[in-house]
């Protein structure tokens, strides 16, 4: 079943600069979607706009075929969960009380988090090792130890659609093969997942589709193996790019 439909997507910051041009795609439920593309090919501004973060008027967007221009916050907040790209905003909260932020769409205004809510968030830390970090301050943690947090609030908000912006661009080898595990497992659930990053291997490792993108564009859409080629990435990563296998030194990589 599709679960999120983007339709003859256009849109400028600035009248006179087109960043995404006539973007259709259709995700399917249940899979993870890996978007790669050089640096200002409009990665984020699509993920920001199908979070509703950045709107336009002359497109839709359709999670499980309802517009999103048809929904409140509250609605979409129920269906979507964003995670930004990793910034130096240095927020006051404690971690706990973040993580607990993510139930506020099943909350009433003002209402405490219930305790089966308090346990969860006490088993999502432990399932992303973050235990010890509950009683820290965002703006003490290091900005992987942040990541694996802001991950963790996704997880916790327990959405259809999770959008993850470079979710492991701080994250050492041993933490990104936790994450990488956690979606997964997302995935055998029925959880859709789009991710950008830097790292194609990430979409070989994940065995996922991948959404290839330059200039504003979708150039390529597909499961990894089709797109993940040095032939094909070359093209937009530029020739220096050559196979794992014909390097002369033991490349370390995560096993699938
Ligand atoms: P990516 O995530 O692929 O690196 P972005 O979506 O962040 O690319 O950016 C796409 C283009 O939009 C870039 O040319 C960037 O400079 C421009 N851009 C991004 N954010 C803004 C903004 N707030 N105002 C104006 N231009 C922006």
């Amino acid at each position: 079943m599709t679960l999120l439909e983007v339709k003859n997507l256009s849109y400028s910051y600035k009248t006179n600069q087109t960043v995404l041009n006539s973007i259709n795609l259709k995700i399917e439920e249940g899979t993870i979607n890996v978007l790669l593309g050089l640096n200002g090919c409009g990665k984020t501004t699509l993920l920001k706009l199908i979070a509703s973060l950045l709107k336009t008027k002359t497109s839709e967007i359709f999670i499980n075929g309802k517009s999103l221009n048809n929904l409140k916050n509250n609605e979409k907040a129920k269906l979507i969960s964003y995670v930004p790209q990793l910034s130096s905003n240095e927020e006051d909260f404690l971690v706990k009380d973040f993580l607990l932020f993510g139930f506020v769409s099943d909350l009433k205004f003002y209402e405490k988090p219930k305790n089966d809510q308090v346990k969860k968030m006490h088993e999502a830390a432990a399932k992303f090792d973050i235990e010890l970090l509950l009683n820290k301050k965002l703006n003490e943690l290091s900005g992987g130890e942040r990541q694996k947090v802001y991950i963790c609030s996704a997880y916790l908000q327990d959405t259809p659609l999770i959008l993850l912006d470079e979710p492991m661009s701080a994250l050492d080898l041993k933490n990104q093969s936790l994450i990488i595990r956690i979606l997964k497992e997302l995935r055998e659930e029925g959880k859709t997942i789009v991710l950008s990053t830097h790292n194609p291997n990430i979409a070989l490792i994940l065995n996922s589709n991948v959404i290839l993108m330059n200039n504003g564009e979708i150039c390529k859409f597909g499961h990894c193996k089709d797109i993940v080629k040095v032939d094909i990435l070359k093209e937009i990563y530029g020739g220096q790019l050559i196979s794992a296998k014909e390097v002369e030194y033991d490349e370390v990589t995560i096993s699938r």
